[in-house]
């Protein structure tokens, strides 16, 4: 179908036989059929997820289970790791939850290092911490390895990471980092449609969500983790979702997990050197550059919605003219999901015909 292929950090373009998997004709989500879908895909959403724990998936899009987090998780005070709006946000939310939070905040483009979150947790005041692993709306990627390490020095904190745009496009190995709650949205990294966010859940974190009384229902993990042992959801799922990621798992397994993480690598040095070559700067601080898209300081001033207008007529394509507070300083290219590093090196070279043009 002709239409207007995203390069923007989410949305991304899904494929033919995606879409052709989730629309599939609905089935009983308390019927045997979805019981053996969900079976189905769980091991194989295990492996992807680097983990022997429960895996979830949410009809909700990912703050719904960001959110969850905080209410199943939270009970003394959390520790909000901010550098840009999604991170940021985090800390309202939190707070809109009627929980105790303290921001620990970076300028955007800043990574979080791991030596400030220790100096804070040593306070004792905490037992939670959140953390945005890739920034997208600033394309930063936090030492996530790194600040792990800082947190296995305190067993008692729950280390909540958001992997939205960074799943699947590197490996982030669950029980080995000692993460508590990991989350991922559908339509970034994953390439599905949005609505549905997949999400583990440690032990620990289990334990914790046991001692607090108000997690509500819709995100509550004891709920979720009832549920999977038989194969089942709490509620109605986007049954639809199911059937995507059966069909992008296949597809995964297929490229293999280090191919896939290899060809993101792969995207991102391509986007990174074409952005050196043509003059632009980095967002991000050196060193700490997203691996699945790339967040370009617009230091030569160029018309982002006229390059964009441009890309869309020619190309019908469109990549992001910046988010938030840095919309037309920045601009950012998304390369991750399905994109080939042949597609992102056509879509370098319509940018420069466009810029040329201009
Ligand atoms: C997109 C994004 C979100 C929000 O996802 P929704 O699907 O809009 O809920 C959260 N965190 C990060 C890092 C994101 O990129």
């Amino acid at each position: 179908m002709s239409h207007i292929k995203l390069f923007i950090p989410g949305p991304v373009e899904v494929s033919e036989k995606t879409m052709r998997a989730f629309s599939r004709p609905m089935i009983g989500h308390r019927s045997k059929d979805f019981q053996a879908l969900y079976a189905d895909i769980h091991p194989k959403l295990q492996q992807i997820f680097y983990t022997k724990q429960p895996v979830f998936v949410s009809t909700s899009s990912a703050w719904g289970v960001m959110e969850g987090s905080i209410r199943n998780l939270v009970s003394k005070k959390v520790l909000t790791c901010m550098s840009g709006a999604f991170s940021d946000k985090w800390f309202d939310v939190a707070k809109k939850c009627g929980k105790s939070a303290e921001a620990l905040q970076v300028d955007w483009g800043q990574p979080i290092l791991p030596e400030a979150i220790e100096a804070k947790l040593a306070t004792g005041e905490f037992d939670a911490v959140t953390l945005i692993h890739n920034e997208t709306s600033t394309g930063t990627m936090n030492p996530l390895v790194d600040i792990a390490k800082v947190m296995r020095k305190f067993p008692d904190v729950q280390f909540i990471v958001d992997c939205v745009s960074s799943f699947t496009a590197m490996k982030i190995p669950f029980d080995e980092l000692g993460i508590d709650l990991m989350l991922a949205g559908t339509q970034k990294a994953l390439a599905l449609p949005s609505g549905a966010a997949l999400f583990t859940v440690s032990e620990k974190a289990f334990a914790k969500a046991a001692t607090l009384k108000d997690r509500g229902y819709y995100f509550d993990f004891l709920e979720f983790k009832k549920n999977q042992e038989s194969s089942m959801t709490p509620t109605t799922p986007s049954i639809s979702h199911f059937y995507a990621l059966q069909s992008k798992l296949e597809d995964m397994l297929t490229e293999g997990l280090d191919a896939r993480y290899a060809r993101h690598m792969e995207n991102a040095k391509v986007t990174r050197a074409w952005v050196k070559d043509r003059g632009f700067a980095f967002f991000p601080k050196e060193g700490y550059e997203s691996v699945t898209l790339t967040c370009v300081a617009n230091n030569r001033g160029i018309d982002v919605a006229k390059l964009n207008s441009a890309l869309k007529a020619k190309h019908s394509c469109v990549i992001d003219g910046g988010y938030g507070k840095i919309k037309g300083t920045s601009f950012r290219i998304s390369h991750m999901g399905d994109e080939s590093t042949e597609n992102i090196r056509q879509l370098l070279g319509w940018i420069d015909g466009c810029l040329a043009e201009a």
